[in-house]
């Protein structure tokens, strides 16, 4: 598809199949072509984009797994940082935490996918009929408790095996804090080995994902050539959810977060941090931002390298406050989309695991939408809805990565301001760099 970038060919990609879908589906209407022609087509889309989804599902497991475990193995040891590990810890995961409410609060109020007409579902979930919804008639109390218990698994391996991820993640965070303590010459090369896997899985990710156009076309034909146009409605509602949600902890939350607690102006630290949060949005790669957080938040904002160089590639792993965000939204659109208003118990163990989900999504362009998979397994949603979401995605990972850093950031200025540094005049102008 040469030199154009990745989300313009997803978007052309979502429009030549939104075409090709809607030109078969019209002129069968009208009867100039045999209805079995746009049926044929469907096929072949679905076809199409279930070997894309097939793709994706394969690097799941071995990129939680080294992504979970470098990340830990990159905080070190966290009775050697003692105190500045717990709080960046806490922070982290209670902005997370506080973003998912936000997620919670809007896709309730807004109810997206809400009065979907359920024929049209079956066309994006490979024709599954209403799902049978997980955990709908237990308490909160057992709903949490059997989430927390089966948070440990019995065989690591079979829980790989059967792509059951929250045991998967139990165990590699496990794994990652005693390998930290391994430090052996055979243990140092073990964890750079555990490095490389993750480089190569990160590598593995980013080139499958660059076949996403194929996927979003075909399954755009798929959708748009057995139903017609109604799915664009759904979609458009969907997508003014997850923004308004991540203005809102991005304008409201953050910023109130950082005044309270590090006595800094957000507009002012806003300004510092532009060159990463623009780049954050344009390439919606934390990671790939990373080297800009670090330099605008030392050289622009102030914030020491002390605090910055523990807290900032800790929070690029783990810390993604508005993929979490995402997550819960996406995951109660499609239930209201089936038709299913998840209870209240439901919602916590999608909370819970969106958590989980966004500690363990690597910090490139739609982790996100990858690790969806284990937030729609918990409450039994077809997977392969994930494929309705894909086409639109590439604005939101844009957003929600933004978000990422800037909650990043927060965090980094507020632990500065705990280990007893305050706030400095920028040591260069923020007109540079
Ligand atoms: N693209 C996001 C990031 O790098 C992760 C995601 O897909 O949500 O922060």
């Amino acid at each position: 598809m040469g030199k154009l970038e990745l989300h313009f060919q997803i978007l052309i990609a979502m429009i030549a199949g939104t075409l090709v879908g809607f030109s078969l589906y019209q002129l069968a209407e009208q009867g100039v072509i045999a209805t079995t022609i746009p049926q044929q087509a469907a096929t072949f889309g679905h076809g199409l984009g279930e070997l894309f989804l097939r793709l994706l599902k394969m690097v799941v497991v071995p990129l939680i797994i080294t992504s979970l475990v470098t990340g830990v193995l990159g905080m070190g040891d966290l009775s050697r940082l003692g105190p500045v590990g717990g709080r960046t810890m806490a922070f982290y995961m209670g902005s997370s935490m506080l973003a998912i409410l936000t997620g919670l609060l809007m896709v309730n109020l807004i109810q997206p996918g809400m009065g979907a007409d359920l024929e049209l579902l079956k066309t994006v979930s490979s024709g599954s009929t209403t799902p049978e919804i997980a955990n709908s008639d237990k308490s909160l109390l057992m709903v949490l408790w059997e989430q927390f218990s089966g948070m440990i698994p019995t065989n690591p391996i079979a829980a790989a095996a059967e792509s059951d991820m929250l045991p998967v993640i139990f165990f590699s965070l496990l794994f990652g804090t005693f390998l930290a303590k391994q430090t052996s010459p055979a243990g140092e090369r073990f964890k750079e080995s555990v490095g490389v896997g993750f480089d190569v899985m990160m590598q593995l990710t980013i080139q499958l994902i660059r076949l996403a156009p194929l996927g979003v076309f075909g399954y755009m034909v798929f959708a748009i050539a057995s139903q017609g146009l109604q799915i664009f409605n759904l979609l458009g509602r969907y997508m003014l959810t997850v923004a308004l949600a991540l203005i809102t902890h991005a304008v409201l939350t953050l910023p109130l977060l950082l005044w309270l607690m590090s006595k800094r102006s957000p507009l002012t630290f806003v300004k510092a941090m532009a060159p990463a949060l623009l780049t954050a949005f344009s390439t919606a790669s934390s990671n790939a931002t990373l080297p800009l957080t670090m330099r605008s938040i030392q050289e622009r904002a102030g914030v020491s390298k002390e605090a910055s160089a523990f807290v900032l590639p800790l929070g690029a792993t783990i810390n993604m406050d508005g993929t979490a965000l995402y997550e819960v939204v996406a995951v109660l659109f499609i239930a209201q989309l089936f038709g299913n208003d998840l209870s209240l118990a439901q919602q916590v163990a999608v909370a819970l695991t969106a958590l989980l989900a966004s500690i363990g999504a690597a910090g490139i362009p739609h982790a996100g939408t990858v690790m969806m998979v284990v937030v729609l397994d918990t409450v039994g949603l077809p997977t392969d809805t994930i494929a309705l979401i894909l086409g639109v995605d590439r604005f939101l990972d844009m957003a929600r990565t933004t978000v990422n850093v800037w909650s990043d950031a927060t965090a980094t200025a507020i632990i500065d301001r705990t280990l007893g540094n305050q706030a400095q005049t920028p040591a260069i102008d923020t007109h540079s760099a």
